[in-house]
């Protein structure tokens, strides 16, 4: 199987298709810019939900659904919301062999249509806040899709609250954004960088949007989650109003925030390699494989000997599995199993069984060592864990090696090279991640996105007070600190 992944260093995004498709992880659909998402895929997309959601539940939020169908008028009543959307709809227009009297746009995102219900559920004060989420799928017309990176239609959640004040609803938003840099973090192992998007990059229709981005291995950053603070944009257009506790009318505000399988596609491209899917051990579907050498004389005594360590295994609650399927060769599906991204391999033949011991390969390192088969549950945890944290180490390492502060124009246009990034990816990949000052003008970054499509990928939180200098781009005075990348 792993000779069918093409190299990292060839062609980065062929590499990225293979491992994805032949992980099995998910397939294309019949729909162009679809994808089915195949059984493994789903189960690493339920470990994250589950992270995720209990999450969302320990900070006091309920799920709900929203219909996929919204009344086409509902997304004209928020100006710069619809504009943003717009290109991306897909409507329906037929329903019942009839033409409808209103077409209905299939759900890009569900602010509007679960706005135009808080008019009716909110009236005092005392009807607030609402913390509700939504795990469903959306649907926007990408012209250029890449499986999980980005589809038409993809799964997510989408957080939607209202709240009395302005200062509850921002501290909502940077509680979410919190909520996904410690899944993001501790999970996925995806070093992140919080920050707040420049206007350019936020939201259509919010205030301010915040985010979560993280490095890839070709050094292009790619968006895992965001957090929005909408004002009272959404409440002023849906006309959700309220008795305050000083008896006046006020308009609530909103929040909003999300992430998607996308996160898959990150977990991906950062941490596998050229033999296949590397996957953080708390996301993997199997945890642990045990493939015993199988040879006729002793086959019956290795079997049972595998049995006795997986029920050991599950015992301790890992998740495990025991390949006995003779017809291939061990390195076979040594290979096999390290395609498909399991953490742990543990190997036993007809030797280790004598001597009590069993051979166990990390497939993050390659390591391979023999254990006492006495403890090795424990023994196996410890490496688990151990894998866990070697991920997010690596990935941070790899971050801050390819990450440089520039001072002016000539340093920043010097680290991307000459490129416009079409070939970034490939072994010829420029770039990474560059810091440095920036005035705060939309035209100033724009004009760096049309010369090089390096965008600001977020002004870092924490690291905005005493900036004083100025824009490595245009030289006027400074008025932030931003991180510059090429993205997906
Ligand atoms: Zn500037």
């Amino acid at each position: 199987m792993a000779e069918k992944i093409t190299p990292r260093g060839v062609d980065y995004s062929q590499w990225y298709i293979d491992i994805v498709l032949n992980a099995k992880l998910a397939d294309y659909s019949p729909v162009k810019g679809c994808m089915v998402v195949r059984p493994r895929g789903y189960a690493i997309w339920e470990r994250i939900q589950a992270e995720m959601d209990r999450r969302f539940k320990e900070t006091g939020h309920e799920n709900v659904y929203f219909p996929m169908l919204i009344p086409m008028s509902f997304l004209k009543k928020e100006a710069e919301h619809v504009e943003g959307f717009a290109p991306e709809l897909a409507v329906v227009t037929i329903g019942g062999g009839e033409e409808l009297e209103e077409p209905l746009v299939i759900r890009p995102t569900s602010e509007t249509i679960i706005w135009s219900k808080y008019k009716d559920w909110v009236h005092s004060w005392r009807d607030l806040p609402l913390l509700y989420n939504q795990w469903c799928s959306v649907l926007r017309w990408e012209k250029r899709t890449r499986l999980f990176l980005r589809t038409a239609e993809f799964l997510w959640q989408e957080g939607h609250t209202a709240h009395e004040t302005e200062a509850e609803a921002v501290e909502e938003t940077m509680r979410m954004l919190e909520v996904y840099r410690d899944v993001a973090e501790r999970h996925l192992c995806l070093p992140v960088i919080a920050g707040r998007k420049s206007d350019a990059e936020k939201f259509a229709g919010a205030m301010a949007t915040y985010s979560i981005e993280a490095m890839m291995q070709d050094k292009k950053a790619l968006q895992a989650g965001t957090s929005h603070f909408l004002g009272q944009n959404f409440g002023k257009a849906f006309d959700v109003q309220f008795q305050s506790r000083e008896g006046k009318l006020e308009y609530a505000w909103a929040t909003s925030w999300g992430t998607s399988t996308r996160l898959i596609g990150a977990i991906v491209m950062t941490h596998s390699d050229d033999k296949g899917l590397v996957l953080p051990p708390s996301l993997a579907p199997e945890q642990v494989v045990i493939v015993p050498i199988i040879r006729n004389d002793t086959k019956a005594a290795v079997l049972a000997y595998g049995d006795k360590i997986l029920t050991e295994l599950k015992a301790a609650g890992i998740r495990a599995v025991m390949d006995s399927d003779d017809s291939q060769s061990p390195g076979w599906k040594f290979a096999e199993w390290e395609m498909r991204g399991v953490p742990l391999r543990i190997e036993i033949g007809p030797r280790d069984m004598e001597a009590g011991k069993a051979m166990v390969a990390r497939r993050d390192t390659g390591e391979k060592a023999p254990f006492e088969v006495a403890g090795l549950a424990v023994k196996a945890r410890e490496l688990l864990d151990a894998i866990q944290k070697n991920l997010y180490d690596r990935a941070r390492s790899f971050r801050e090696a390819n990450t440089i502060s520039v001072v002016d124009r000539g340093e920043l246009l010097a680290f991307y090279g000459a490129d416009r990034g079409e070939s970034a990816g490939t072994s010829g990949a420029t770039g990474g991640f560059a810091e440095g000052l920036w005035c705060g003008s939309g035209d100033c970054e724009g004009a760096l996105k049309a010369e090089t499509k390096v965008t600001i990928r977020c002004l870092p939180l924490g690291r905005q007070k005493g900036v004083s200098g100025t824009c490595c781009l245009c030289g006027s005075p400074a008025r932030h600190r931003a991180v510059f990348a090429r993205n997906y």
